[in-house]
């Protein structure tokens, strides 16, 4: 049986600043990110079942997406937690501040992103590609051959 990737893209709003940075991203500040999960795998044939012909249902994708990191991050304000960022206990006047242990780039949000979806995906799924769009010239990618 041959296998074919589908991707999907998301996007959401979410804030950071990058402690100690050398630069502008220093200050807290915010991106519209594109994140395209593609997946890996065998179309399945189920006749007269809601999946047949598909890899995945969309739907299922977009949930699980949804779920696990759109509704966590979106509208986020995100700083690393191992800096005196944490002391601005921010999260006393804002909804929704995450604390990372690593640097909130868009290289470690996307490494822990490709690890939330690969622990909930099904095993006759493939996490393939991955990537997060922080600006419309700038992405960080994460494939699946690169990491054996
Ligand atoms: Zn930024």
């Amino acid at each position: 049986m041959a296998k074919i990737r589908v991707n999907k893209q998301f996007t959401f709003d979410m804030a950071h600043a990058l402690y100690n940075h050398n630069g502008a991203c220093r200050n807290i500040h915010g991106h519209t990110y594109t994140l395209t999960v593609t997946l890996l795998g065998e179309v399945k044939t189920n006749p007269g079942k809601s999946d047949d012909g598909m890899l995945v249902d969309f739907s299922w994708l977009k949930e699980l997406v949804k779920t696990e990191i759109i509704s966590v991050y979106d509208h986020a304000l995100v700083l690393n937690g191992n800096s005196p960022h944490r002391d601005l206990k921010l999260d006393r006047s804002f909804d929704k501040v995450i604390y990372l242990d690593v640097q909130p780039t868009c290289e470690n949000l996307l490494l822990i992103m490709v690890r939330k979806l690969k622990s909930d995906l099904p095993p006759d799924l493939t996490l393939q590609y991955v990537s997060l769009q922080e600006t419309p010239t700038a992405k960080a990618e994460w494939c699946f051959d690169d990491n054996f």
